[in-house]
């Protein structure tokens, strides 16, 4: 199997990946609180291993390189509940279009911006829409736990998705970091509940900001106490399968008109 990971490789063979036309995945995380029983790394730390899972996978059909982690994204929301380090959208848009002018300038074009964290959704897409059309590259973002969704509702027991520092989070850290983890005090991050959350953010139609404080006093949402390294496991591959069907598609790829 070829390295896959722009870390380990010298500029010599980054070269030849990119007049091989390679596909580089740029993992997106963030850096924030995650409950009393996870690490501050766990977005960051989660999205490079699918982005490297996912390109180990797709080097068997094409060629394929992953950056470093941008470790810091849009978390202000988490910022009253320390440990969290945020960019503003004007630096998160600026440190972006440095890192895709780079590829761009050594003649890589089909990028994919992978994302590991809630609170950079919004900000990806913008991303993208502003930086495809400037750069004239094909360039995408897809947020992971969204992309796997059917399989993540198969897997969880007790949640359909990925919420925060939860039953998801909490089992692929297991999987990877175990000694990251401190199983002890997960009953003290459980909730809210769907309902107590539905009456605090209210409808879908209507958006305004909101401190992840008046969501939830520990930080954490879901319920964390069914994770296992197994899970885990599964939820990991599911992810990086979902990830190497989208990169491996030549028509996803496509020229923008
Ligand atoms: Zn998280």
């Amino acid at each position: 199997m070829s390295e896959v990971e722009w870390w380990r490789l010298k500029a010599a063979e980054i070269n030849s990946l990119a007049a091989r036309d390679a596909v580089v995945i740029v993992p997106v995380g963030s850096t924030e609180q995650h409950g009393p029983h996870l690490p501050t790394q766990v977005d960051s730390l989660l999205v490079r291993e699918i982005a490297l899972r996912a390109a180990r996978q797709a080097s068997r059909m094409i060629p394929i390189v992953v950056t470093p982690t941008v470790w810091s994204g849009l978390a202000e929301h988490h910022m009253s509940l320390g440990g969290t380090i945020s960019l503003d959208f004007g630096t998160f848009l600026a440190l972006l279009r440095c890192v895709c002018r780079s590829m761009v300038r050594q003649g890589f074009r089909r990028i994919l911006l992978l994302n590991g964290h809630g609170g950079n959704i919004a900000a990806l897409t913008v991303v993208v829409n502003e930086l495809a059309v400037e750069l004239d590259v094909p360039l995408a973002t897809t947020s992971y736990w969204p992309l796997a969704s059917e399989a993540f509702a198969r897997i969880l027991e007790r949640q359909k998705t990925v919420r925060h520092a939860c039953e998801a989070e909490t089992s692929m850290l297991l999987a990877v970091a175990p000694d990251l983890v401190d199983m002890g005090k997960t009953a003290d991050a459980v909730g809210p509940t769907s309902r107590e959350l539905a009456e605090v953010v209210g409808t879908d139609a209507v958006h305004r900001w909101r401190s992840f404080k008046a969501r939830t006093t520990h930080g954490a949402i879901g319920d964390p106490r069914t994770a296992s390294a197994e899970k885990g496991e599964r939820l990991l591959k599911a992810a990086a399968d979902a990830v190497s069907k989208v990169v491996t598609n030549g028509d996803f790829w496509a020229l923008p008109s």
